[in-house]
């Protein structure tokens, strides 16, 4: 297996070469770049015996026949496309490591069908709208979306035509199969988490919700030298006192983060007190009243610091998104798999998007990390570390096993429903 492994990070450096900007790994959604790398791509899932298809919203599949015709389907996925300047193992670790799996069961009949997707436009570099490729399998692209443009006026409809795909086709060739049972990503953690924890491999449970907001503070702008500190309105005073505020209450809360990270200061003058400051608060736990209850507390301690410098604070929601939990039983066996390796994983939540979590609502769906060593992720140097990787082989291989043998021996029922692929 740790040649494998090896393999599988020299199969990722390799692809990182087939970028649309020489000299970096630039690899944007329908470019030749990504033309070049599904070609690569369909080479290697040829020789695990898959059967290769683009579907017509940009996305590489790679699938197998389980022994039942009419049996389950398992899915494997993860993205190709990268952000500027990236690195090589950012989505493309879970393509590379899932083809690799499906190398290593080429032979073994199987229980169940498996279909690996290497997703396009997950980072939404292209057209501003991330996660493109995982809506469109589940159901969720409308005609509008099809009219995004890009930076050069392109719209996603016609960049599609241009690859060669036909973008009427998409309700057609794109939906997940009606009887997919399990879904599972392989993912770097982009964080410092696993470092922390010393744990090569990390099972997800929850993609964490967010709550963005943006707060002003209105006080008065003065001389600097002929206003008494006693008469001041200092708006830059009162929401300084509330960003350490905004640190002290996340770190006093397990799990919590919550961050201040834009600010722009009226008139930003060296002998002028402050008159207006807006900034931002963007306030991240996976359990939804936590949130909730965070964000009211740090509306209310804002008004507070305002108060005692009579400095208005007005706050308003820029945007929400909610939790999105993993499914408990796959997550479960997947944490079973690695525990029967002897290495059990630590359990963390994802402060990032994934495609998981548009899966997640529609089939039961299970999310795999892979140690980033010093936490780092879109950036060149991003990296991964051999042993970490063997130890993903090694859990998802023993995972799929298990699961082939749950479902053979009755173990696990799931419905015998009709593939939806034309
Ligand atoms: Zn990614």
């Amino acid at each position: 297996m740790q040649s494998k492994a090896a393999e599988v990070v020299a199969r990722c450096r390799q692809l990182a070469q087939i970028t649309d900007v020489p000299g970096e790994t630039t690899r944007l959604f329908l470019s030749k770049a990504t033309r070049d790398a599904h070609k690569l791509l369909s080479q290697w899932m040829r020789t695990a015996n898959l059967n290769v298809r683009t579907d017509d919203a940009g996305n590489l599949r790679g699938s197998r026949n389980g022994t039942r015709p009419t049996g389950p389907t398992l899915l494997l996925f993860s993205h190709i496309d990268t952000v500027p300047k990236a690195g090589p193992f950012d989505g493309c670790l879970g393509v590379v490591l899932s083809i690799a799996i499906l190398e290593l069961l080429r032979d073994k009949p199987l229980p169940f069908s498996i279909e690996l997707i290497a997703f396009s436009e997950e980072e939404g570099v292209r057209f501003s709208w991330p996660f493109w490729g995982s809506r469109a399998v589940v159901g969720d692209i409308s005609a509008s979306d099809l009219e995004r443009r890009d930076r050069d006026g392109e719209t996603i409809a016609s960049a599609l035509r241009d690859f060669g795909l036909s973008p009427s086709r998409i309700p057609r060739t794109c939906p997940l199969p009606q009887s997919t049972f399990a879904a599972l990503e392989v993912h770097i953690e982009q964080g410092p988490v696993l470092e922390h924890e010393d744990q090569p491999i990390g099972v997800v449970d929850a993609i964490i919700g967010q709550t963005h907001l943006e707060f002003s503070f209105e006080g008065k702008s003065n001389h600097a030298g002929t206003t008494p500190m006693k008469l001041r309105r200092d708006a830059l005073a009162a929401a300084a006192e509330w960003i350490t505020e905004v640190e002290r209450y996340a770190s006093s809360h397990k799990s919590l983060v919550a961050t201040v990270g834009s600010i722009q200061v009226l008139p930003n003058a060296t002998n002028v007190i402050p008159g207006v400051v807006r900034l931002t608060l963007d306030i991240r736990h996976k359990d939804s009243r936590t949130r909730h209850r965070a964000t009211n507390s740090l509306i209310q301690a804002a008004l507070a610091c305002g108060m005692r410098r009579a400095v208005l604070v007005q706050s308003a929601t820029l945007d929400e998104h909610p939790s999105v939990l993993m499914d408990p039983t796959i997550t479960q066996k997947l944490l079973e798999a690695s525990s029967l390796l002897g290495a059990p994983a630590c359990i963390l939540s994802s402060g990032a998007g994934h495609d998981a979590m548009i899966l997640a609502p529609h089939v039961p769906t299970a999310l795999l990390f892979v140690r980033s060593p010093d936490g780092l992720s879109h950036h060149p140097d991003e990296t991964v570390r051999e042993p970490d990787v063997e130890a993903a082989l090694r859990t998802v291989l023993t995972f799929v096993e298990r699961l082939a043998h749950e479902l053979n021996t009755g173990q696990i029922l799931v419905a015998q429903t009709s593939r939806s692929q034309p």
